[in-house]
């Protein structure tokens, strides 16, 4: 049998722990009896981190910037404890946390649907993705604990020395005061990533903040997004069929929950953080959840929205097979086949991706599953296998 070519290859960053065992599985299961595959190589592995000085995951942003398309494995973002397991020389950033400052990107998450596992909002038939802006509001916020009366002020002090001054509250007594900021910049950034990840998978954007109490910061949010659809994205939105849709944020969530989904939801920071945790325990489990970085010039990094699955990891290093779902890291790579092709023109690549995700789920619907979806779906028949040979059921169907 031929191999699929082709063209130009995927920034490929490997991973840690059980991750990294499941990201050698999948391709040698699944992708290479089937794709000549092309990539360029970086070990993010946190011993290889370690090694480079973190520069490793500095050149593989780099390099994604040149090529447009990467496939990340899940990373251990260290710790204390980590520092001792690993004897690390620092305890290094999170590598999502440095590729997406790089990229300025934001992150999309949707889950994966399958017949079987039903969303516990019964009216959601289609994914629903959400779009959290990474940048900025009470993530990098000042506070301060007021311990007794006192005035409390907002002052901007600008380079020429003039100052803007507001009165925030005359306290009496003890209390607290929060201060938090966000740049046109970012906000211009995320709108972009949000419009043009919508019109790629041609489905409407819905954005919402509470601009009617929060009538400067959150205003501002509403009106970026706006000046960027109308003088960007208003004429190739009508083209797809799509529509930019704003509201406010409750009516937002009561509107979310009323929807048959196949929407894009635009979130702020922490509304994204709150609602995303939201729509993967409502559709079932992070296993079935995935993820991609998507940059306002259009780079995209593919990536499963769980972390490196540590427990099983620990099983497997005793020796015992483990039954970790791979399916969020397998739709990862599918993700980012996909795009490659979409951009170098490849019809077959982009057919097997195709393939490849509907063998994955026929194959979870047939019966054959991991052991975190055996509470989860509901069917007649189960059958519950290890990570090997759950692959292996997908590639018999595959071929
Ligand atoms: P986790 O790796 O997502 O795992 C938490 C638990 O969720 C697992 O113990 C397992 O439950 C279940 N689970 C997650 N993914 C699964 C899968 N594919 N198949 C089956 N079960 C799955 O989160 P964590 O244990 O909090 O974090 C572990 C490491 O991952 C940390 O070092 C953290 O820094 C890193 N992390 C990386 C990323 C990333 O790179 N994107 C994201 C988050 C965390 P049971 O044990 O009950 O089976
Ligand atoms: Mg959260």
């Amino acid at each position: 049998m031929s191999k699929i070519a082709m063209k130009t290859p995927l920034v490929e960053m490997d991973g840690d722990e059980m991750t990294r065992i499941v990201w050698k599985q999948i391709k040698d299961i699944v992708i290479l009896p089937f794709v000549d595959l092309k990539t360029e190589y970086f070990d993010l592995g946190l011993p290889n981190r370690d090694a480079t000085n973190d520069q490793v995951t500095i050149d593989s942003a780099n390099r994604t910037k040149e090529l447009g398309v990467a496939v990340k494995c899940a990373t251990i973002t260290p710790n204390a404890q980590r520092m001792d397991e690993y004897k690390l020389h620092q305890m290094w950033k999170s590598p999502n946390g440095t590729i997406r400052a790089m990229l300025d990107g934001t992150v999309f998450r949707s889950p994966i649907l399958v017949k079987g596992i039903n969303p516990f909002v019964t009216c959601w038939k289609k994914p629903i993705t959400i779009a959290r802006h990474a940048y900025g509001d009470v993530y990098r916020n000042s506070e301060i604990r007021v311990d007794g009366p006192a005035t409390a002020e907002l002052v901007v002090t600008y380079p020429d020395g003039r100052v803007d001054k507001k009165t925030i509250f005359d306290f009496k007594d003890a209390g607290i005061i929060q201060g938090m900021h966000n740049t046109d910049k970012s906000i211009e950034a995320f709108a972009r990533s949000c419009f043009m990840y919508a019109l790629d998978v041609k489905q409407s954007l819905w954005f919402a903040t509470k601009d009617t109490i929060s009538k400067t910061y959150d205003h501002r949010f509403k009106d970026i997004f706006n000046d960027v659809f109308e003088a960007e994205f208003k004429s190739k939105f009508e083209e797809a069929g799509i529509e930019y849709f704003y509201t406010l944020i409750d009516d937002a969530v009561a509107r979310i929950m009323r929807s048959e989904g196949g929407i894009v939801w635009a979130c702020k920071n922490y509304d994204g953080d709150v609602m995303s945790d939201m729509l993967a325990s409502a559709c079932g489990s992070l296993a079935m959840m995935t993820s991609v970085l998507v940059s306002p010039d259009g780079v995209y990094e593919y990536e499963a929205a769980h972390g490196t699955v540590t427990r099983h990891y620990y099983k497997y290093l005793k020796g015992e097979a483990t039954s970790t779902n791979p399916m969020a890291t397998l739709f990862a790579w599918t993700g980012a086949l996909r795009k490659r092709a979409e951009l170098d023109g490849l019809a077959d690549l982009a057919d097997f991706a195709d393939r490849l995700e509907k063998a994955s789920l026929d194959t979870i619907e047939s019966g054959t599953i991991t052991g975190d979806l055996k509470n989860l779906i509901d069917i007649p028949e189960k059958n519950v296998v290890n990570t090997e040979d759950f692959l292996k059921a997908i590639a018999s169907r595959l071929a």
